[in-house]
């Protein structure tokens, strides 16, 4: 068992040569090819690629939604990528948390149960929820819109509850898979000037988008294609 070991305190996420082959009958589909890169704590990542380049199979490894064929994966210093289905949802759960393009709240519920259902999950205690979640709320902005349900909210601002929800059980991570793609241009602005909010108050966020002006708003650009990195770039001086 890996699970317990931790390297010396370093980079938030270590990827080294992570491979990743899906094997369709006799066809091996190699969506990811020796991905080498690691981000550190605060660190704000866009990753960009065209269609079919590896991105969402990198994210859902990532993720710990899926496992590398080869290759290794440390989040935090713990090697997450051989654990089981078991270990990885409790990683999952504690430690990384994720925003959708289509939001993904659940409809009939209102904004203040959407962020405390991963802490309901993550077994904290009742009383402990609502002031946890409160608390969430009131960073992206919407403690004024706790009781509403997300029919009642602009795309915007349920894409605000979701990263409530995404940062209930303080995650190490932020990983948010094209978050902009259901909003418009002004609305991705605004989304993105809380992206910058969370991240100088040193939260770890790894975005996927296809938007070159989303992209900018990161620290650091890596681009893939054809399952490799073929770019690494950084956009701007990490903040002190
Ligand atoms: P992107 O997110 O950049 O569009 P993907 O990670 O979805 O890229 O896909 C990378 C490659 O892996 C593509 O060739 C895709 O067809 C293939 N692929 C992705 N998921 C699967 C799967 N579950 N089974 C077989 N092939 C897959």
């Amino acid at each position: 068992m890996n699970n317990g070991r931790r390297e010396p305190a370093g980079a938030t996420i270590d990827l080294r040569d992570v491979a990743k082959v899906y094997r369709m009958g006799d066809v091996e589909v190699h969506a990811l090819r020796g991905i080498t890169f690691s981000v550190e704590r605060g660190e704000y990542v866009a990753i960009m690629g065209p269609s079919g380049s590896g991105k969402s199979t990198l994210m859902n490894i990532i993720g710990c939604l899926d496992r590398p064929t080869s290759g290794t994966y440390r989040l935090d210093g713990t090697l997450v990528s051989d654990m089981d289905d078991a270990e990885r949802a409790g990683v999952r759960l504690r430690r990384l948390g994720f925003v959708f393009q289509g939001f993904n709240l659940l409809p009939r519920t209102t904004a203040l149960r959407n962020v405390a259902l991963p802490l309901f999950y993550a077994g904290v205690p009742t009383r402990v929820r609502g002031e946890v979640a409160m608390a969430r709320l009131a960073e992206v902005g919407l403690a004024d819109r706790a009781a509403h349900r997300p029919s009642e909210l602009s795309g915007g601002q349920q894409q605000r509850v979701a990263i409530a929800r995404a940062l209930a059980n303080d995650p190490a991570v932020l990983l948010a898979d094209e978050p902009t793609g259901n909003l418009d241009s002004e609305t991705s602005e605004e989304l993105m000037a809380l992206f910058a909010q969370l991240n100088a108050t040193a939260r770890t966020i790894i975005m996927v988008t296809h938007d070159p002006d989303v992209a900018q708003h990161a620290q650091r650009i890596i681009r893939v294609r054809d399952g490799r990195i073929v770019d690494d770039e950084r956009t701007a001086e990490r903040p002190l």
